[in-house]
């Protein structure tokens, strides 16, 4: 048994390693070009965004099938389920992200990648503008993404690029940005959980907070103030991201800076009247009951009316009340907006001008009123939830859609240009159009973290499974769940380090 679990422990180890190896190494890839050696004209397929739904689009789908274009100003894939845990250091940062250039150049067909954002487009001639980009913004629904409005680079003094993209088909997977519902103050004095400079400037935040309320005396106003740190909105997001700093006080900072942490104060404020409102009443319950026992102070049936630089107003629907509640630092996790790029799409297809809360697809996926325009993920408005889970899917459906797309394509332009077609050419033809694959939406379950290694998860495995549990042990599953979705291996093993890490060592609460 020594012998057999050695060599486990060694295969295991290869395994991992060989992945790594090929995860840090490029390979040889089949060029693009404008036609393939039968003749037939290659297409381009130009897809925009690196996140949840686009990443998964270009590893599953064959690239050498089209001369793929990927354009996002984030130059790698985010990780977002573990974003709201990387303020307090549970994870950091870079464990979570994964280069777009180290997925691009290990297509079986090269990719050309554009570190730029789309800015308009012109249907009728099939034609993109981009605009180069060097930094990478939440946005909120005031105010425009960084081109729109940035022409030069800060840094640099450089004078941004813009380019003319022709695509023969698009597909539109730009997410969405946070929504602050129009109220004034919130995109100026509080921070998203949405992008990682989000994480960057909260743990900036706490540490700047906590270090300046230790010098002033006990029972000072002020000291208070600093001390309370509000999340607005009760989904998984502003949950986990409560939960996570709750941890921080309870595990970390109370060991090192005790007479900060006994006062430091974090309140959850939902407008409706339970938090985790898509989990079982039972999960919302158990929810309750931790936030009870980790003192999270729990505000529900409750909307921010107004956000200033140092306090917000409240208004307790139940009692009718409004108070004014000061605050050290604001966190806003409250759902989504349309980006201004899915704004001026919408405004040049008819079928789309009376779309709101994002595209309107068929069950291709492909933009309403357009016959190569395609999109999916929280860009789109559709019966599904705006998850990762729903983007992920699309992304490999629409792999699989293009694949067969092309097939169709080429047995077409195989039968026009053969001088006897055979009778069986166009009855596959004819059997592949027909059957193209439509969308279909599997859901697996919800998972959340609420703090004090606890989690909860409502499963839907199969039709006859429904699980859901909260506690330590889910906590267990929630983690390795995680582990399991990370798209690459390198993630996971430096999760899996950053939480060996903390396990050993405590979270760090130093500057950066
Ligand atoms: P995104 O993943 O947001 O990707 C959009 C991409 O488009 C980005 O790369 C962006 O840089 C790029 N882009 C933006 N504008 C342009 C432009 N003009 N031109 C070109 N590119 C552009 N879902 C779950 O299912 N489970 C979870 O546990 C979960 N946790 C989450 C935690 C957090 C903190 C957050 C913020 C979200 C979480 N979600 C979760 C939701 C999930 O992340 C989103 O639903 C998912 O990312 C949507 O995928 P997408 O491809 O549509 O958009
Ligand atoms: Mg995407």
């Amino acid at each position: 048994t020594v012998g057999t679990g050695f060599l486990a422990v060694t295969g295991f180890v290869g395994w991992v390693y060989y992945k790594i190896y090929q995860e840090s190494h490029p390979i040889e890839q089949e060029p693009q070009s404008p036609v393939f050696p039968t003749g037939e004209k290659k297409k381009t397929l130009v897809i925009l965004g690196s996140g949840w739904g686009a990443i998964p689009l270009l590893k599953s789908i064959d690239t050498t099938l089209y001369n793929v274009i990927l354009i996002s100003p984030r130059n790698y894939f985010l990780f977002t389920p573990l974003l709201p845990s990387v303020p307090t250091g549970t994870v950091d940062m870079k464990s979570i992200i994964e280069p777009v250039r180290s997925i691009t150049r290990r297509c079986k067909g090269e990719v050309q990648y554009l570190e730029a954002e789309a800015v308009d487009i012109d249907p009728e001639n099939n034609t993109l503008k981009v605009q180069q980009s060097t930094t990478v913004y939440s946005g909120h629904s005031n105010e425009d993404s960084s081109a729109s409005h940035l022409t030069k680079s800060h840094e640099h003094g450089l004078d941004l690029i813009t380019a003319k993209v022709k695509y023969d088909y698009l597909v539109v997977a730009i997410g969405a940005q946070p929504s602050t519902f129009g109220l004034p103050g919130v995109a100026e004095h509080s921070t998203f959980v949405k992008e990682v400079s989000d994480s960057a400037r909260i743990k900036k935040s706490i540490v700047d907070l906590t270090e300046a309320a230790n010098m002033l005396p006990e029972n000072d106003k002020e000291r208070k103030r600093l001390l309370h740190i509000i999340v607005c909105g009760g989904g998984p997001t502003g949950v986990e991201a409560a939960g996570e700093i709750q941890d921080y006080i309870d595990q970390d900072l109370k060991k090192w800076m005790p007479e900060v942490a006994h006062d430091l104060r974090v309140t959850l404020v939902e407008s409706q009247p339970k938090v985790l409102h898509t989990f079982s009443p039972k999960l919302v319950e158990y929810t309750n009951q931790i936030f009870k026992d980790t003192n999270i102070n729990l505000m529900t049936n409750t909307r921010i009316t107004a956000v200033d630089d140092s306090y917000v107003t409240a208004w307790h629907k139940d009692s009718n009340k409004t108070e004014v509640i000061p605050y050290g630092m604001l966190i806003w996790a409250t759902g989504n907006a349309t980006r201004s790029f899915t704004k001026i799409v919408m405004s040049k297809i008819d079928a789309q001008k009376n779309a709101k809360r994002g595209f309107l697809v068929d069950e291709h996926l492909r933009l309403k009123g357009s016959e190569n325009i395609y999109a999916l993920g929280d860009c789109t408005f559709t019966k599904y939830p705006p998850t990762a889970q729903v983007a992920f899917q699309q992304g490999e459906y629409l792999a699989n859609y293009f694949e067969k797309l092309q097939k169709l394509a080429s047995l077409k332009y195989k039968i026009e240009h053969e001088s006897h077609p055979t009778e069986m050419l166009q009855h596959r033809a004819e059997k592949l159009e027909t059957k193209l694959p439509k969308f279909t939406y599997n859901y697996m379950g919800s998972l959340a973290y609420i703090g004090s290694e606890k989690a909860v998860a409502d499963l839907a495995w199969g039709s006859w499974s429904n699980v859901s549990a909260g506690g330590n042990l889910t906590f267990l599953f929630w983690r390795s769940a995680y582990i399991y979705m990370c798209l690459s291996v390198k993630n996971q093993v430096m999760v899996c380090m950053d939480w060996v890490k903390v396990y050993l060592f405590g979270r760090d609460c130093s500057r950066e």
